[in-house]
């Protein structure tokens, strides 16, 4: 590991002052990502900014319409959050399905959303709802947030403060895990949104991504029926020890209509 500087900011300010001024400074939330590149030397990172200390990315508010959930909330303070589980019980059984005990204790939910990993799982209810991303500059339309293979549109000492979740009239999220690290080899986050319905992906691509062909068939018909017959084109999908594009196409299927089916439900 490259040395580095640690400092633990107590505000938002503080942070952004420290991540503006060096440009090889990078913010640490739980560092579950980070810290094993750091090891592997794969980044070198002048300071790490620690966001543990900062009280504003540890909300979580309900709104008449919405949930808001601050970025330093751990996979564990989200599946267990009573209000999540009353107002938006799909984004706490989607963190509940996360990697493992030390993974759920440590990640956070702004981590995993700025490391865009192809394989993550929250990147599929930040599109499958129509989520935004709240950072310390602007307000981001979720579907502008995820740019590429581990690429986001923030830019360079800008941090991720919150996202805000519309609720949902229906939704449910459907995983196929790797049987190792429990990432999705494929998952498909389905949801109907001021009554419009959505479908989203994450696994299957470079980062998450949406499937308007089905949505436009729920939009007809919320049922499994309307979407049985679409061919899922394995075209641009990822190949890797664990599936191939052909086989993540068939399981983009299947589970899209697992999750039509639990969110009919
Ligand atoms: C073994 C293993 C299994 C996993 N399984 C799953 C899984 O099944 N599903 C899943 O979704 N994820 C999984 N993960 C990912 C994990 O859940 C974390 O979400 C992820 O590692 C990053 O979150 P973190 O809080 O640890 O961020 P860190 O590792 O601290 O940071 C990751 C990156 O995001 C940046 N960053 C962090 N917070 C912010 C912020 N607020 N604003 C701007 N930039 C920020 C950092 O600078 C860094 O570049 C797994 C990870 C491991 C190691």
């Amino acid at each position: 590991m490259h040395a580095f500087e640690y400092i633990k900011p107590n505000t938002v300010w503080e942070a952004v002052d420290l991540l503006d001024a060096d440009e090889d400074a990078r913010p640490l939330a739980g560092g579950m990502t980070l810290l094993p590149t750091l090891k592997q030397r794969l980044a070198q990172p002048t300071q790490l900014v620690d966001l543990a200390g900062l009280e504003d990315l540890q909300i979580i508010s309900e709104g008449p319409s919405s949930l808001t959930i601050g970025a330093m909330k751990r996979h564990v303070q989200v599946a267990r959050s009573p209000s999540i589980n009353a107002f938006l019980p799909v984004i706490a059984h989607l963190a509940e399905g996360i990697g493992d005990p030390h993974v759920r204790n440590r990640g956070t939910i702004g981590g995993s959303i700025s490391n865009s990993d192809p394989a993550a799982d929250y990147p599929a209810a930040v599109l499958g709802l129509g989520a935004t991303v709240i950072t310390n500059r602007r307000e981001i339309d979720g579907q502008d947030f995820f740019t590429g293979l581990f690429s986001t549109a923030l830019e360079q000492g800008e941090i991720v403060m919150a996202i805000r979740f519309p609720l949902p009239e229906r939704a449910a999220y459907i995983k196929f895990p790797n049987p190792a690290s429990r990432y999705a080899a494929v998952g498909v986050f389905v949801a109907r949104v001021k009554g419009e319905a959505r479908v989203a992906v994450t696994g299957a691509g470079p980062c998450a991504f949406r499937l308007p062909q089905m949505e436009e068939a729920l939009d007809r018909s919320f049922a499994v029926e309307a979407i049985q017959d679409i061919e899922i084109s394995q075209e641009g999908l990822n190949a890797d020890p664990s599936a191939t594009p052909e086989y993540r196409a068939h399981l983009i299927g299947v589970m899209a209509r697992r999750a039509v089916e639990a969110a009919a439900r």
